[in-house]
Protein backbone atom coordinates (compact mmCIF):
# COMPACT_ATOMS: atom_id res chain seq x y z
CA UNK A 1 0.00 0.00 0.00
CA UNK A 2 1.29 3.53 -1.09
CA UNK A 3 0.12 5.94 1.28
CA UNK A 4 1.56 9.71 2.30
CA UNK A 5 1.62 11.25 5.26
CA UNK A 6 0.16 14.87 4.47
CA UNK A 7 2.59 15.95 7.13
CA UNK A 8 5.36 14.84 5.17
CA UNK A 9 4.51 16.96 1.60
CA UNK A 10 6.76 20.06 2.02
CA UNK A 11 5.60 23.34 0.92
CA UNK A 12 6.77 23.32 -2.50
CA UNK A 13 5.66 20.46 -3.84
CA UNK A 14 6.16 16.48 -3.27
CA UNK A 15 7.33 14.23 -6.46
CA UNK A 16 6.77 10.75 -6.29
CA UNK A 17 8.13 7.75 -8.72
CA UNK A 18 7.12 4.10 -8.32
CA UNK A 19 5.63 0.92 -9.25
CA UNK A 20 3.46 -1.46 -7.98
CA UNK A 21 2.33 -4.56 -9.07
CA UNK A 22 -1.44 -4.69 -10.15
CA UNK A 23 -2.00 -7.97 -7.60
CA UNK A 24 -0.74 -5.70 -4.99
CA UNK A 25 -3.21 -3.58 -5.60
CA UNK A 26 -6.00 -5.85 -5.72
CA UNK A 27 -6.72 -4.84 -9.05
CA UNK A 28 -8.13 -7.36 -11.54
CA UNK A 29 -10.34 -7.28 -14.13
CA UNK A 30 -11.57 -9.70 -16.28
CA UNK A 31 -9.99 -10.77 -19.65
CA UNK A 32 -6.79 -8.73 -18.78
CA UNK A 33 -3.57 -9.44 -17.99
CA UNK A 34 -0.88 -6.95 -16.33
CA UNK A 35 2.05 -7.24 -18.24
CA UNK A 36 4.24 -5.32 -16.46
CA UNK A 37 4.06 -3.41 -12.59
CA UNK A 38 2.14 -0.11 -13.14
CA UNK A 39 4.71 2.66 -13.07
CA UNK A 40 3.16 5.84 -11.23
CA UNK A 41 4.60 9.32 -11.91
CA UNK A 42 2.64 12.01 -9.67
CA UNK A 43 3.87 15.14 -7.81
CA UNK A 44 1.64 16.50 -4.86
CA UNK A 45 0.88 20.01 -4.22
CA UNK A 46 -0.56 21.13 -0.54
CA UNK A 47 -3.05 24.23 -1.29
CA UNK A 48 -4.55 23.31 2.61
CA UNK A 49 -6.87 21.66 2.92
CA UNK A 50 -6.60 20.04 -0.70
CA UNK A 51 -3.96 17.79 -2.24
CA UNK A 52 -3.65 18.19 -5.50
CA UNK A 53 -2.40 14.79 -7.96
CA UNK A 54 -0.87 15.37 -11.68
CA UNK A 55 1.18 13.28 -13.55
CA UNK A 56 1.24 10.02 -15.39
CA UNK A 57 0.08 6.20 -14.67
CA UNK A 58 1.72 3.64 -16.88
CA UNK A 59 1.87 0.52 -17.87
CA UNK A 60 1.15 -2.52 -20.26
CA UNK A 61 -1.87 -4.93 -20.44
CA UNK A 62 -3.30 -7.71 -22.78
CA UNK A 63 -6.91 -7.98 -23.12
CA UNK A 64 -9.30 -10.33 -25.40
CA UNK A 65 -11.01 -9.19 -28.47
CA UNK A 66 -14.75 -9.58 -28.27
CA UNK A 67 -15.04 -10.91 -31.54
CA UNK A 68 -11.51 -13.29 -32.28
CA UNK A 69 -11.03 -13.69 -28.59
CA UNK A 70 -7.45 -13.33 -29.93
CA UNK A 71 -5.20 -11.18 -27.14
CA UNK A 72 -4.10 -7.76 -28.07
CA UNK A 73 -1.43 -5.68 -26.60
CA UNK A 74 -3.03 -2.30 -24.73
CA UNK A 75 -0.23 0.09 -23.83
CA UNK A 76 -1.73 2.50 -21.10
CA UNK A 77 -0.54 6.01 -20.78
CA UNK A 78 -2.88 7.51 -18.05
CA UNK A 79 -2.47 11.43 -17.73
CA UNK A 80 -3.71 12.21 -13.69
CA UNK A 81 -4.98 15.48 -12.83
CA UNK A 82 -6.94 15.03 -9.92
CA UNK A 83 -7.63 16.37 -6.14
CA UNK A 84 -8.05 14.53 -2.76
CA UNK A 85 -10.44 16.34 -0.37
CA UNK A 86 -10.45 15.89 3.80
CA UNK A 87 -13.27 12.68 4.03
CA UNK A 88 -16.20 14.44 5.60
CA UNK A 89 -16.96 13.94 9.11
CA UNK A 90 -19.57 10.67 9.25
CA UNK A 91 -23.26 12.76 9.46
CA UNK A 92 -24.91 11.72 12.72
CA UNK A 93 -27.66 8.75 11.79
CA UNK A 94 -30.96 9.49 9.86
CA UNK A 95 -29.20 12.46 8.29
CA UNK A 96 -28.31 12.82 4.88
CA UNK A 97 -26.26 15.14 2.57
CA UNK A 98 -26.17 15.32 -1.25
CA UNK A 99 -23.24 14.19 -2.68
CA UNK A 100 -20.44 16.98 -3.35
CA UNK A 101 -20.60 17.83 -7.53
CA UNK A 102 -16.77 16.90 -7.51
CA UNK A 103 -17.21 13.25 -7.51
CA UNK A 104 -14.35 12.45 -9.39
CA UNK A 105 -12.00 13.86 -6.39
CA UNK A 106 -10.45 10.87 -4.28
CA UNK A 107 -10.67 11.81 -0.16
CA UNK A 108 -7.86 11.33 2.60
CA UNK A 109 -8.74 10.20 6.15
CA UNK A 110 -6.66 10.56 9.54
CA UNK A 111 -3.88 13.15 7.14
CA UNK A 112 -2.92 10.03 5.01
CA UNK A 113 -3.55 10.44 1.30
CA UNK A 114 -3.43 7.14 0.40
CA UNK A 115 -2.36 6.65 -3.39
CA UNK A 116 -3.82 3.25 -4.23
CA UNK A 117 -7.49 4.03 -4.98
CA UNK A 118 -6.70 6.61 -7.32
CA UNK A 119 -4.11 4.03 -9.22
CA UNK A 120 -6.69 1.57 -9.15
CA UNK A 121 -9.82 3.47 -10.46
CA UNK A 122 -7.59 5.24 -13.24
CA UNK A 123 -6.29 2.00 -14.26
CA UNK A 124 -9.97 0.61 -14.77
CA UNK A 125 -11.31 3.48 -16.82
CA UNK A 126 -8.04 3.39 -19.03
CA UNK A 127 -8.27 0.01 -19.92
CA UNK A 128 -10.73 -0.41 -23.10
CA UNK A 129 -14.38 -1.55 -22.16
CA UNK A 130 -14.92 -3.78 -25.65
CA UNK A 131 -11.24 -4.15 -27.13
CA UNK A 132 -11.14 -5.25 -30.43
CA UNK A 133 -7.83 -6.06 -32.48
CA UNK A 134 -8.63 -4.32 -35.35
CA UNK A 135 -11.98 -2.53 -36.02
CA UNK A 136 -13.22 -4.75 -38.76
CA UNK A 137 -12.00 -8.23 -36.94
CA UNK A 138 -14.67 -10.78 -38.36
CA UNK A 139 -14.68 -12.84 -35.57
CA UNK A 140 -15.12 -16.43 -34.94
CA UNK A 141 -17.49 -18.61 -36.95
CA UNK A 142 -20.20 -19.61 -34.88
CA UNK A 143 -20.53 -22.56 -35.71
CA UNK A 144 -16.71 -24.43 -35.90
CA UNK A 145 -15.11 -22.06 -34.30
CA UNK A 146 -13.11 -21.35 -37.03
CA UNK A 147 -10.74 -17.59 -36.79
CA UNK A 148 -12.18 -16.37 -40.14
CA UNK A 149 -9.38 -13.38 -39.99
CA UNK A 150 -7.37 -16.18 -41.10
CA UNK A 151 -9.83 -18.54 -43.26
CA UNK A 152 -12.57 -19.61 -44.32
CA UNK A 153 -14.62 -22.36 -42.83
CA UNK A 154 -16.90 -25.63 -44.46
CA UNK A 155 -19.76 -24.44 -43.32
CA UNK A 156 -22.72 -23.38 -44.66
CA UNK A 157 -23.38 -19.88 -44.31
CA UNK A 158 -26.77 -18.49 -42.05
CA UNK A 159 -29.33 -18.02 -44.68
CA UNK A 160 -30.03 -15.01 -46.04
CA UNK A 161 -33.32 -13.68 -45.09
CA UNK A 162 -33.60 -12.08 -48.50
CA UNK A 163 -33.33 -15.48 -50.11
CA UNK A 164 -35.94 -16.85 -48.89
CA UNK A 165 -38.47 -14.31 -50.52
CA UNK A 166 -37.11 -15.36 -54.00
CA UNK A 167 -37.48 -19.24 -52.74
CA UNK A 168 -40.84 -18.62 -52.15
CA UNK A 169 -41.17 -16.87 -55.25
CA UNK A 170 -39.76 -19.69 -57.41
CA UNK A 171 -41.59 -22.56 -55.46
CA UNK A 172 -44.73 -20.70 -56.53
CA UNK A 173 -43.89 -21.06 -60.27
ZN1 LIG B 1 -10.39 -9.85 -33.19
ZN1 LIG C 1 -17.42 -22.67 -39.49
Amino acid sequence: MTQIPIAEIPEEWLPLSYSEDAAELELAISGVRFLQPIAVDLVLVKAAPVISATGRIKTSVTCECVRCLSRLLVPLDVPVATQFRPALPPLPPGEYQMPSEAAEDYYYQDDMVVLDDLVRQEVILAVPFRPQCRADCRGLCPQCGQDLNVGTCACAPPPDPRWAVLREYLKGK
